[in-house]
């Protein structure tokens, strides 16, 4: 008996009863709790020997996992920058899942064609201008490992090194960065570069934003003949935005990459009174973005762009004679970490043709206008303190007693199963981040938080 062919010849039946599920589960999300805080192991289980088909294991799936997710998708999930997943980007993904293209080469279907449609339209949906290129990865800090690569190419070609051919020899490539996300650490690792090479560039003070007069010292202090820096669009906790008019001028005086990371306040971007908060990215090298946060398309999905497309080619492509198809359109594996590829354009596709450039604007502008009306209602309550003003998505504050645990309240919070908040780290000191990037969020539900953090204050 084979089993993968029964349930091909019963895949109807099959498909009707997962998408009923799926479907009771977009609709009642956000009636279930919001994250499942004590979450014992799973028994021990011996892999299946023979399997138990399609159906078995759907049921198994009900009852002993589906009781246990987040509800990460629905709309009082405010951890980290998470995001939820819009209907069309949701089929969108299903459907990349139907047809498993590989998007590795082109030549044999019209995907890589839809992958560079999309980066063209998310170009100029955060009005990029049309200097950038791209390719799409599994998420920012796949992207920021991108930017440091091709920075890396770039500032060994200033040295006359060719680094992906040669490695990193003689390499003297030093990173600047003031308020770097946490993964940037990671990168500069797996590039090679090691953290020390990472140069802190202090921060204006009470802020996440760069010093650039600071950087400004530093840059013409280094005597390393290859410079990267890295500023942020949009920092996790303060949403700080590095002013990359200036910076921008500094990296062209010292010929040195900038890359930006623009995880989630790209963003911004979409709405014309936010967007001098990044004015001059433009000028960026290259730049990080996310898809999987405010685009609220499944995990896991994020965004290169560059401005030197032949730097990241150089970077990342490898010839072998089997691998070329045709000349006609770049194979996209010669533009990132992964040969194989998924099909990760098609939920992208999807969500910007349902609901257009339009549709991400109100989303963008209703999630700011819901941050600040928590703030707003924080900074009237006896019970908790910002830590600094709301400027765009996310909200940090703290208990306003210093005798009570942050941690401790947060996790009071967190077990009301109402909503989902993790912690942060403001200038020092800990904080609670409450982040708002997903298209089901309601005034209502800011109604409810509030409620649940005044429970949270004066409960014991
Ligand atoms: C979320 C985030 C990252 C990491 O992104 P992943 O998609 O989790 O890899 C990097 N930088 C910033 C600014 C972020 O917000």
């Amino acid at each position: 008996m084979n089993l993968m062919k029964q349930d091909l010849d019963n895949i109807d039946t099959l498909a009707n009863s997962i998408t009923r599920w799926s479907s009771k589960f977009q609709l009642e999300v956000g009636q279930h709790p919001v994250a499942v805080t004590h979450n014992p192991l799973p028994a021990a289980e011996a892999i299946e020997q023979n399997g138990v088909g399609a159906k078995t294991a759907f049921d198994e799936f009900r009852k002993n996992i589906a009781p246990k997710l987040s509800g990460s998708v629905g709309p009082r999930y405010l951890g980290f920058v998470t995001g939820g997943v819009t209907p069309a980007a949701l089929f969108g993904d299903w459907l990349a899942a139907t047809v498993d293209q590989n998007v590795m080469v082109p030549g044999d279907s019209i995907s890589t064609a839809i992958e560079l449609q999309v980066l063209q339209w998310l170009g100029e949906m955060f009005a990029l201008g049309h200097d950038f290129e791209g390719v799409l990865t599994s998420g920012a800090t796949s992207a920021n490992l991108l930017g440091i690569l091709t920075g890396r190419q770039f500032a060994g070609e200033t040295q006359g090194l060719d680094i992906a051919s040669e490695g990193l020899g003689r390499a003297h490539i030093e990173i600047f960065s003031a308020c770097p996300h946490a993964s940037l650490r990671k990168v500069t690792s797996f590039a090679g570069l090691g953290r020390e090479s990472l140069k802190q560039v202090p921060c204006i003070t009470g802020t996440e934003q760069m010093d650039v007069p600071a950087l400004a010292k530093l840059l013409n202090l280094s005597t390393a003949p290859g410079k990267i820096v890295v500023a942020s669009a949009g920092t996790v906790t303060g949403t700080d935005f590095d002013d990359l008019l200036a910076v921008t001028k500094l990296c062209k005086e010292f010929n040195a990459w900038l890359h930006v990371d623009a995880a989630f306040g790209l963003f911004s971007r979409l709405v014309p009174e936010m967007r001098g908060l990044s004015e001059g990215i433009n000028g960026a090298d290259s730049i990080t973005c996310d898809s999987h946060k405010w685009l609220n398309v499944p995990y896991d999905s994020g965004i290169f762009f560059t401005r030197h497309p032949q730097i990241l080619n150089r970077t990342c492509s490898v010839s072998a004679p089997y691998l070329k198809v045709t000349d006609e359109l770049p194979a996209l594996m010669d533009r990132g970490i992964e040969n194989s590829r998924r099909f990760r354009a098609l939920p992208i596709w999807m969500t910007l043709k349902a609901y257009g450039k339009q549709g991400y604007k109100n989303l963008v502008q209703r999630n700011c206008g819901q941050a600040k009306r928590l703030a707003a209602w924080i900074s009237k309550s006896p019970d908790y303190q910002l830590m600094t003003s709301c400027k765009l998505n996310v909200v940090t504050f703290r208990p306003t007693n210093d005798s009570v645990s942050t941690p401790e309240v947060l996790a009071k919070i967190n077990n009301s199963g109402l909503v989902y908040l993790t912690p942060g780290m403001w200038l020092g000191q800990e904080c609670i981040r409450a982040a708002f990037s997903n298209w089901r969020t309601e005034s209502g539900d800011v109604e409810t938080i509030c409620e649940v953090l005044e429970a949270a204050a004066s409960a014991d």
